[in-house]
C-alpha cells in the first residue's frame, strides 16, 4: 500500500464532466490498496471570476478579505469532487486547508506555510477516507483565512506529500507534462520524461506555468517524488526528482516571461556605494530585483538598468522618486515593453558556445537583445515584448530540433 498525493488543477475539476473523471482516478487508485489525499484548484476560472467580483466592489480591498473570498473557490471543488466520489460508492471527506492543518504566516494572499499538522487527515485515511483537501489556502495563528499566492495548489499538495512522506506527489494539470516550451504556443514542443529538480526550478521560475516554482522548491528541500501528467489522456507523465542523465539533451527548456518591467537609472554619480544604495532601498520594501545592467562610466557618471514584477512597480517608482537626491541620478526611465526568454538546461554547464548559438539563432531572427543574465544552468535575453514568441521559436529550433 502506498500514500499517494492527487493535485488537479483548474481545467482538470471545470465542471461535473471533469470531476467525475478525476473521481474515476482517484477511486482507482484507492481501489488499488492506496491511501489517496486528493488537492484541487478552483473550477476553471473561478479565481480569475472572483477577484473580478472584489473589483466591482473596490479595486483597494482588504487583503484579508480577499482571501477570505478567494479561498471559497477551491471549497466548491472540494465539496463536488466529495460528493462525486461519494456518488461512485467511495467513502471521501473534504477539508479545508484549516481543518487539513495548514498553517501559514499573515501574509494575506501570499502567505507561507509554516507547518502542516497532519494528524486529522491522518485520521481520515485511517478511517478508509479519500481525503480531499483545499489547495491554495490555510489559516494563519489566528485563525484568519490566508492564501498561498496564484497557482498555489501545487505548494498545498507538495507540503501534504512532504509532511505525510508520500510515496509520490502526482499533479495532474490539462498538458501531458512538462514540455521544452509550452505547448500549446510552441507546435513542435517535446515532452520530457523527466527533469530535474534544479532545472524545473529554473523553468517555473522564468515563467513556465505548468508548476509553481515554490512547490519545486519545496519538493527538492523534502525529496518528494513528483510527477506531472495530463488529467485526461492517461498518457504518462515527466518525473520531476534529484539526478537525472546528463548525457542527454542540452537544453530542457524555452521559457518566456512577460510578468516584468524594466527600469534605467540615468547618470549615477561613479562611485562606490551608489548601487548598494539604490539596491537596499528597494530591498527595504520587498522589492525582487531581477536582472541588472550597468553601463561603462561616462563623465564620472554610469546609467544602471534592472528589471522588476511590474506588479511592483508603483513602490519602485515611490522609492526613487523620494530618494532621487540621495542617490544624485539625473532620472529614470521605465521601460515596459519588455520579455524576458530564457533557455534552461543543466548540459550547458560542460558545453561551450551555449550562449553564442542563442544569440545567433536571435541575429539570423532579426531580434535586438536589451539586456543578458546567465547562470550556471540558464541564459536569460531582454527583448522587446512583441518580438518574445518569435524569440522563444527561433531559440527552440535551434536547440530542440537541432
Ligand atoms: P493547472 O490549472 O492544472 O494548475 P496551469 O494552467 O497552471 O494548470 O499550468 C498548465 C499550463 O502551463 C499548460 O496548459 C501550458 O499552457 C502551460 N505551460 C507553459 N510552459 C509549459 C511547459 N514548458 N510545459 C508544459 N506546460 C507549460
Ligand atoms: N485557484 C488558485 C489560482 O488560480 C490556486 C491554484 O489554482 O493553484 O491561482
Ligand atoms: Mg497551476
Amino acid at each position: 500500500m502506498a500514500l499517494v498525493v492527487m493535485k488537479f488543477g483548474g481545467s482538470s475539476v471545470a465542471n461535473r464532466e471533469r470531476l467525475f473523471n478525476v473521481a474515476g482516478i482517484v477511486t482507482r487508485c484507492a481501489a488499488e490498496g492506496n491511501e489517496v489525499v486528493v488537492v484541487v484548484s478552483a473550477q476553471g476560472d473561478t479565481t480569475d471570476d472572483l477577484i473580478e467580483k472584489a473589483n466591482e466592489i473596490t479595486h483597494k480591498a482588504p487583503k484579508r478579505e480577499m482571501d477570505m473570498l478567494l479561498s471559497t473557490g477551491e471549497q466548491i471543488s472540494a465539496s463536488l469532487l466529495a460528493m462525486a466520489i461519494d456518488s461512485l460508492g467511495f467513502k471521501a471527506i473534504s477539508l479545508t486547508g484549516g481543518q487539513a492543518g495548514f498553517r501559514t504566516s499573515s501574509a494575506h494572499t501570499s502567505a507561507r506555510i509554516k507547518k502542516v499538522n497532519t494528524e486529522r487527515i491522518r485520521s481520515e485515511l485511517d478511517n478508509n477516507n479519500i481525503v480531499v483537501v483545499t489547495g491554495f489556502q490555510g489559516v494563519d495563528q489566528s485563525e484568519d483565512i490566508t492564501t498561498l499566492g496564484r497557482g498555489g495548489s501545487d505548494t498545498s499538495a507538495v507540503a501534504i506529500a512532504a509532511a505525510m512522506h508520500a510515496d509520490v506527489c502526482k499533479i495532474f494539470t490539462d498538458v501531458d507534462g512538462v514540455y521544452t516550451a509550452d505547448p500549446r504556443k510552441i507546435r513542435n514542443a517535446k515532452k520530457l520524461k523527466e527533469i530535474s529538480f534544479d532545472e524545473m526550478l529554473e523553468i517555473a521560475s522564468l515563467g513556465a506555468q505548468v508548476l509553481l516554482n515554490r512547490s519545486v522548491e519545496l519538493a527538492q528541500k523534502y525529496n518528494v517524488k513528483l510527477e506531472v501528467l495530463s488529467s485526461l489522456s492517461g498518457n504518462p507523465g515527466t518525473i520531476v526528482k534529484e539526478v537525472i542523465d546528463l548525457e542527454g539533451m542540452l537544453i530542457k527548456g524555452v521559457t518566456k516571461d512577460t510578468s516584468f518591467v524594466s527600469v534605467s537609472i540615468m547618470e549615477i554619480p561613479d562611485q562606490y556605494g551608489v548601487a548598494f544604495k539604490l539596491f537596499s532601498l528597494l530591498g527595504a520594501k520587498g522589492i525582487n530585483v531581477d536582472v541588472i545592467l550597468q553601463s561603462v562610466a561616462r563623465d564620472q557618471t554610469r546609467d544602471i538598468s534592472f528589471t522588476v514584477p511590474s506588479a511592483d512597480l508603483d513602490t519602485v517608482k515611490a522609492v526613487l522618486d523620494e530618494n532621487a537626491r540621495a542617490l544624485g541620478s539625473s532620472g529614470y526611465a521605465i521601460d515596459d515593453d519588455v520579455a524576458k526568454v530564457s533557455i534552461v538546461g543543466a548540459g550547458m554547464m560542460s558545453h561551450a558556445g551555449v550562449a553564442a548559438r542563442m544569440f545567433r539563432a536571435l541575429s539570423d531572427a532579426g531580434i535586438n537583445i536589451k539586456m543578458i543574465s546567465t547562470s550556471e544552468i540558464k541564459i536569460s535575453v531582454i527583448v522587446a515584448r512583441k518580438d518574445a514568441d518569435r524569440a522563444v521559436e527561433a531559440v527552440h529550433d535551434e536547440f530542440i530540433n537541432e
